[in-house]
C-alpha cells in the first residue's frame, strides 16, 4: 500500500481486504465510498457491525444463526417434528426454507467431510445431531448435503453413523436429479422441491 496513505485508512482497508472476494484495491475503493457516504449511514453500518456479535445467536436446537434462542424454526409448533433435514451450512436452510415446502425440522452440520482439506469428522456438529436423535421425535432424517465429492462422502459416513445407533430412523437424502457438483444453497426452488418430494433412502 502507498506509503502516503493515513493510519486509520490503511487500518480499515487492510482488515477488509481480509473478506471474501475484497483483494487490496476493491478493500480500498469500499474505504473510499465509505468516506463519501453521509456520517449517519457510516456509523449506522460500523454499529452493525460492531452489535453483530451481541445480538445474533447460534440456535441451541439446529446450530442457526438467529436472534433468539431457539430459532423461529425450531420454535414454530406447526412444523413437524418427526422429520429432520440435515444441511451442510445455515445458508442451504434458508435456500430450502425459502421454497415453503419442507414443515419438517432443520440442523446444521457445519460442514462436510473434506479430507483434502484436512476437515474430519471433528470439525462437524455431530454431537448435536446425536443428542436430538437420541430425543427420540426424529423418524427420518433427510440427507440436504448438496451432491458434491465431499457431500457424497459425508452422506456415507452419516448414514453409517445413523445405521448404527439408531438403526430405526429412515434415513434419505435429496433425488439425485441436482447436477453433480450442485450445491444446496444455490439450486433453484423448483428443483429443490422435486428432489425433496422424490428423495431416496440410503
Ligand atoms: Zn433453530
Amino acid at each position: 500500500m502507498h506509503s502516503q496513505i493515513p493510519e486509520p485508512l490503511r487500518a480499515l482497508v487492510e482488515q477488509l481486504a481480509r473478506l471474501p472476494g475484497l483483494g487490496p484495491k476493491s478493500a480500498m475503493r469500499v474505504a473510499m465510498t465509505l468516506l463519501k457516504w453521509p456520517e449517519a449511514e457510516t456509523r449506522r453500518l460500523g454499529r452493525g457491525i460492531h452489535d453483530l456479535r451481541d445480538d445474533l445467536h447460534l440456535c441451541s436446537r439446529c446450530g442457526g444463526l438467529s436472534a433468539t434462542d431457539p430459532c423461529a424454526i425450531c420454535k414454530d409448533d406447526t412444523r413437524s417434528r418427526d422429520t429432520l433435514c440435515l444441511v451442510a451450512e445455515w445458508d442451504s436452510m434458508l435456500t430450502l426454507d425459502e421454497g415453503g415446502f419442507y414443515h419438517g425440522q432443520y440442523m446444521i452440520l457445519g460442514g462436510l467431510l473434506a479430507p483434502l482439506a484436512h476437515a474430519d469428522s471433528e470439525s462437524l456438529d455431530l454431537d448435536r445431531l446425536i443428542a436430538r436423535l437420541e430425543e427420540g421425535e426424529v423418524r427420518e432424517l433427510i440427507l440436504a448435503l448438496g451432491a458434491t465429492i465431499d457431500a457424497e462422502n459425508t452422506a456415507s459416513f452419516i448414514r453409517n453413523l445413523v445405521r448404527k445407533r439408531f438403526p430405526q430412523i429412515r434415513v434419505s437424502r435429496l433425488a439425485q436429479g441436482i447436477p453433480l457438483g450442485a450445491e444446496v444453497k444455490y439450486m433453484d426452488r423448483e428443483t429443490l422441491r422435486q428432489s425433496l418430494q422424490y428423495r431416496q433412502d440410503i
